[in-house]
């Protein structure tokens, strides 16, 4: 445990210096030109860009280093968070690699499976989709209809797959089918891992209302994977699936157990609650400019309480860690605060800009290139990925709290 001030605010330097040296040229600058979210060319970016920080020493946290993982003091990985998102730094490339596979396979993955795909996920070298939900199975994944048939040492997968965010530039896929159609719920599912341009694979995209596609559908017409590439035992995929949920909604393994996402996240909030300072100091409302109205005022100084608040909070799951403490449930707390919250900060932005919520990133007159409203719409998004807010508010509910079902 590093406890000694003075050593950690050198580190937090050190960070910002490398942070200067080596962020995009230009980056954060109005006249730098970020690429489309979802484009090739943001997708190479950020595989570019965390690959460098991989190198650094500055993500791969939690797991051993036989697989890849680099270990450091629980201290000095929450200065590196709180920094990157401080800096507002390059999204990572579109893969559910971190935040689902390596935490999945670690647990679950054979020995092979762990040395050859972690590291390269940690590096950001190969991406990942998450294959589970099904156009009648999603908040109840248990009720996947997708067959796996084993065939001498393949598998045959038929079925369809959907929502599946970052589809399009990923390599690899962990999918969750059903192996018994006889065996009861939760012991008839079995997770493999699947190449992602095998034969009999179709993808195609599906466009959310923020005009993206950020997420796709996928066909499996006899798809043929190799039985040394299935997760876990046979039949018991749910306890795959479960993994990967928790660690999804905590932002990347039970290792940060929500902790430091929750404080990546505040930070996140509090540089938007920034702008929007900037934003209400500019614009003018019903004749006057809206920072002068205490009510809106309030509304954002409740923005900055929030945020700091879920800041707070991931700091006290980070030092009940360092004493041993595991969390699991706890990750459907800073999901569904993160989600929820974004939503309200959506709302209230667009209540500042009035009649320009109207323009999204098409419009030569949207505001600030139309993200504030982009951010507003992908914020609906975030109440229903990774398991509703409804779903987690069960969890919360029956698992933690302890209330009757
Ligand atoms: C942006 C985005 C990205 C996604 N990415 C992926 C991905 O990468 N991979 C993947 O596999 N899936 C992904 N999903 C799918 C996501 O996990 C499901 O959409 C989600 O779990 C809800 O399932 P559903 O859409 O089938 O809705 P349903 O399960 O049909 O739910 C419909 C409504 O009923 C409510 N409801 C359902 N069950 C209960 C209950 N027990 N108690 C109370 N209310 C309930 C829900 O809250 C919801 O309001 C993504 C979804 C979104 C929006």
């Amino acid at each position: 445990m590093v406890t000694d001030t003075a050593k950690l605010e050198a580190f937090r330097k050190e960070v910002r210096a490398w942070l200067r040296a080596n962020l995009p040229k230009g980056w954060g600058t109005p006249e730098y030109k970020a690429p489309d979210p979802f484009s090739k060319e943001a997708h190479e970016l950020g595989k570019w860009w965390q690959k460098k920080l991989y190198e650094a020493g500055y993500t791969g946290f939690g797991y051993p280093p036989e697989y890849g993982g680099i270990v450091r003091p629980p201290e000095e990985i929450a200065i590196i968070r709180e920094e990157l998102a401080r800096h507002g730094t390059p999204p990572g490339p579109q893969s559910l690699g971190l935040l689902v596979a390596a935490p999945a396979l670690l647990a679950h993955g054979q020995e092979w499976q762990k040395k050859r795909f972690i590291p390269k996920i940690l590096s950001g070298e190969e991406s990942w989709a998450e294959y589970f939900s099904e156009p009648n199975a999603g908040s109840d994944i248990a009720n996947i209809q997708t067959t796996a048939v084993k065939d001498g040492d393949e598998w045959v997968i038929n079925g369809q797959k959907i929502w599946t965010s970052m589809w399009e530039f990923a390599d690899f896929g962990l999918i969750a089918c059903k192996s018994d159609p006889n065996a009861p719920r939760h012991r008839n599912l079995t997770c493999f891992i699947v190449d992602c341009h095998s034969p009999g694979l179709t993808k195609l995209p599906l466009r959310q209302m923020t005009g993206n596609a950020e997420f796709g559908e996928e066909y499996f017409d006899n798809v043929r994977v190799p039985d040394k590439n299935r997760v876990g035992e046979v039949n018991q995929g749910w306890a795959v699936v479960l993994t990967a949920l928790m660690s999804e909604r905590s932002g990347g393994g039970a290792f940060w157990g929500g902790g430091a996402a929750a404080i990546a996240g505040a930070f996140t909030r509090l540089a938007a609650v920034r702008a929007v300072v900037d934003l209400a100091k500019e614009t003018r409302r019903f004749g006057k400019v809206v920072w002068d109205d205490p009510v809106f005022r309030q509304k954002i100084a409740q923005m900055a309480i929030e945020a700091e608040a879920m800041r707070c909070s991931g700091q006290r799951m980070v030092a009940r860690m360092r004493k041993g403490w595991r969390p699991t449930n706890e990750a459907s707390i800073v999901k569904n605060f993160q989600a929820e919250m974004r939503v309200r900060n959506g709302d209230i932005i667009m209540e500042i800009i009035g009649a320009y919520s109207q323009l999204n990133r098409d419009s030569k007159r949207a505001l600030n290139n139309g993200d504030w409203v982009y951010q507003m719409l992908r914020a609906r998004g975030a109440t229903i990925e990774m398991g509703t807010s409804e779903v987690n508010r069960n969890i919360i509910a029956e698992r933690i709290l302890g209330l009757p079902r």
